[in-house]
């Protein structure tokens, strides 16, 4: 079934010079469970949709048109109320400096807590079971709950990130580029073990990178940019048979 569905979607930026126009005319489902890959070169428009989607885009002068849909909800009609609702619940971003984003002076455990108690969850016991459970899901040890941030490595701090996109428990969570700061093995590391917890939650995930090579080996489908547009889109092991 479709969780996402984007119709004609078109985003630009208003320079104080001619428009930019950085995402044209793109129609793309995403199916409930499935990692879709978004590939293509730099400036052709990955993160622009990655913000619109998320409505994390709203800078002065984005311009959107069409519809993005996620289950029941129309999320470019959205007031900036349901939007804040919705958005913990249903779907989360994370970027190449999600790291950044985390509290310096809170140990990681707390932030980790912090993303459970927007669902209910409050009792101790419960939070450490689960916050266990997560940082195993995501190759932590559970002994850097209790660390600050600046004690973790990019690498560690990125997997938090990840851990409390998790905890959030949403529906989509559209990953920007979030281990591109990272070397090559860990990132294919880290992009397992989204896989894993993606299979065994039914979340569905769109991963963008400009590294095709990784998505062909680990997306269900893969959809690829070229100057605004999808131009293409096709089950992974279908992508090198074009010509
Ligand atoms: P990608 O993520 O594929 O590298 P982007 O979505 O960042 O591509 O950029 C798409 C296009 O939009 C590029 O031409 C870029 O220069 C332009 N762009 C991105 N952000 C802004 C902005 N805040 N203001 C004006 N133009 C922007
Ligand atoms: P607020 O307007 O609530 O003070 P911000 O303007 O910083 O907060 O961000 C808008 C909303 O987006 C906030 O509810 C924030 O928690 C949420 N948000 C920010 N980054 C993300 C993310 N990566 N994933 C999901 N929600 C996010």
């Amino acid at each position: 079934d479709t969780l996402l569905s984007i119709r004609e979607l078109n985003v630009g930026y208003l320079n104080p010079g001619p428009t930019v126009r950085a995402v044209r005319d793109v129609s793309l489902d995403v199916r409930e469970g499935e990692l879709l890959g978004l590939a293509g070169e730099s400036g052709c428009g990955k993160s622009t949709l990655a913000f619109a989607v998320t409505r994390l885009l709203d800078p002065p002068g984005a311009v959107l048109g069409g519809s993005v849909r996620l289950a029941e909800h129309d999320l470019l009609g959205l007031s900036p109320e349901e939007l804040r609702r919705v958005r913990w619940k249903e779907f989360s971003l994370v970027f190449q400096a999600s790291m950044n984003v985390l509290n310096p002076v809170l140990k990681v455990r707390e932030q980790v807590y912090d993303a459970m108690q927007a669902h209910g969850v409050t009792n101790r016991q419960q939070l450490d079971a689960r916050a266990r459970e997560l940082f195993d899901l995501v190759g932590i040890q559970a002994s850097y709950l209790d660390a600050y941030p600046h004690q973790l490595s990019g690498g560690m701090k990125q997997r938090v990130v990840i851990a409390i996109a998790l905890a959030l428990e949403p529906k989509l969570i559209v990953m920007d580029e979030p281990t591109t700061a990272l070397d090559v093995v860990v990132q294919r590391q880290i992009l397992q073990e989204i896989n894993d917890v993606r299979r065994r939650l039914g979340i569905s995930i769109i991963f963008i990178t400009h590294d095709l090579s990784l998505l062909v080996e680990m997306s269900d489908r893969v959809a690829i940019m070229y100057a605004g547009e999808v131009v293409e889109l096709a089950p992974a092991h279908q992508l090198y048979a074009h010509p």
